[in-house]
């Protein structure tokens, strides 16, 4: 039997792949186990935002009366599969209760803590990997088509006070000045200057793991199915073989809650299913990437093309996908930016892995001494994903954190 068995680390989408670097730089040797190729997952489609300053959690206060409005309008930016509906319930019942304005303001704390380090801890890893090509940053804005939403935006500027997040508020010629491609007459938009994207989220992962690998990392393309415990630890990932370990990181995403359970810790993790369609010659250049809340999908240019992801579907990991939905970010954009050509445009779904408050997993597990969990993440694992990655390496050492993990606890529900 092997002595010094490696930290494994299970999942190696951007969250897996940021937290097996931080372990190969805390001196462990790590072992990234993913049934697909490194980036493949829910990491390989988002928006490549880097929102470092996110601050309003999902369950705003007053979110129950929305809605009904997001999932009947036409184009629905949210809906629910109707046999998706009991699933659901606890997980909904859970994000309502989240919405109270204690509670939203709570949220918006531990979101902002983490988003606000994010280029601090991805910085690095993107200089080391020889990523920089692949990183802009050039802001984003959050664009409001009608005075009212425009009304209600900067009533919820007021997160961004609180938590001290720089902004600016761009009346409707500011907004079709920053982006001259957006079609005029929009109300305005909020530009938070600090925020980043990267050209490819793929690309990005892609080098993330070239540079595990030439430090001396291990990659097994196996799925895991469980685990060997012995006095409180985990001894063995269970995959093709039996996998002798010094420690466990969960950080499989949307997957992660049948991981964590046979750990014993049940968590009310539901996935936000999300679409891109990606246009290859759209015809329109963004100069930074665009967030439309009314319709819920963010606009980036990419380096192979403009990129149109977003919409929520609540319909578990297993349905299949609607083709619809893709279509329908088509169909959105073009009411936005006229001349944008989405013909041919390739549409592509995803799970993000969401937790009813939106707040993350970046946990010891209260059962295991050896085991760790880093998922959770919804809307902002590309953001967050390397602040957990290192958070997770110091937790393990037991050194110092530079915030208190509280908030993020596995067991807090
Ligand atoms: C449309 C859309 C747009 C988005 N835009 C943004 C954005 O602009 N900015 C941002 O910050 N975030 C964005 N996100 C969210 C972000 O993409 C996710 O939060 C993030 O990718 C989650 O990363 P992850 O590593 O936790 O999960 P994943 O990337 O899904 O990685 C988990 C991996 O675990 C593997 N796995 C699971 N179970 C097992 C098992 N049993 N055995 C082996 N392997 C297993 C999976 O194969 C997968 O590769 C967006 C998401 C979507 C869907």
């Amino acid at each position: 039997m092997n002595e010094n068995p490696p930290s494994i680390v299970i999942g190696a989408g951007i969250v897996g792949l940021c937290t097996a670097l931080y372990l190969q730089e805390a001196g462990r040797a790590v072992t990234l186990i993913d049934r697909l190729p490194p980036g493949e997952g829910t990491s390989l489609g988002n928006a490549g935002i880097i929102s470092t300053g996110s601050v309003h959690p999902e369950a705003m206060p007053g979110i129950w009366k929305e809605i009904p409005h997001m999932l009947l309008q036409r184009l629905a930016p949210i809906s629910v599969r109707p046999a998706y509906m009991p699933r659901l319930l606890p997980w909904f019942i859970r994000f309502l209760a989240s919405s109270s304005t204690r509670r939203a303001d709570a949220s918006s704390v531990a979101i902002n803590a983490l988003a606000s380090r994010a280029l601090e801890y991805l910085q690095p890893l993107v200089d080391k990997a020889g990523a920089q090509d692949l990183l802009r940053q050039s802001g984003v804005i959050y664009v409001h088509e009608t005075p009212a939403q425009f009304a209600r935006a900067k009533l919820d500027c007021a997160y961004y006070e609180r938590r001290g997040v720089d902004y600016e508020l761009l009346d409707s010629a500011a907004l079709a000045q920053q982006e001259p491609a957006l079609r005029p007459g929009l109300a305005g938009g909020v530009l938070i200057r600090s925020a980043a994207h990267t050209l490819s989220p793929l690309a990005l992962s892609q080098k993330l793991f070239a540079l595990f690998i030439a430090q001396g990392g291990e990659f097994r393309q196996e799925e895991v199915t469980g685990f060997v415990s012995e006095g409180g630890r985990v001894r063995a990932v269970r995959s093709a073989t039996e996998l002798p370990c010094r420690e466990v990181f969960v950080t499989a995403g949307a997957y992660s809650g049948a991981l964590s359970k046979p750990l014993g810790s049940a968590v009310p993790l539901d996935t936000e299913r999300g679409y891109h369609l990606h246009c290859a010659a759209p015809g329109v250049e963004l100069v930074r990437p665009l967030l439309f809340g009314g319709r819920a999908f963010a606009a980036t240019s990419m380096q192979d093309g403009l990129r149109l992801a977003g919409t929520v579907e609540f319909a578990g990991l297993k349905a299949p996908p609607s083709q619809r939905r893709a279509q329908v970010l088509g169909e959105q954009a073009r009411d936005l930016f006229p001349g944008l050509n989405t013909e041919q445009g390739k549409p592509w779904m995803g799970y993000r892995p969401s937790m009813p408050d939106t707040v993350p997993v970046i946990s010891a597990s209260p059962h295991y001494d050896n085991v760790y969990f880093g998922f959770g993440h919804g809307h902002l694992g590309l953001t967050q994903g390397a602040v957990t990655g290192a958070l997770l390496a110091l937790l393990a050492d037991a050194k110092p954190l530079p915030l208190d993990l509280g908030p993020y606890r596995i067991d807090r529900f």
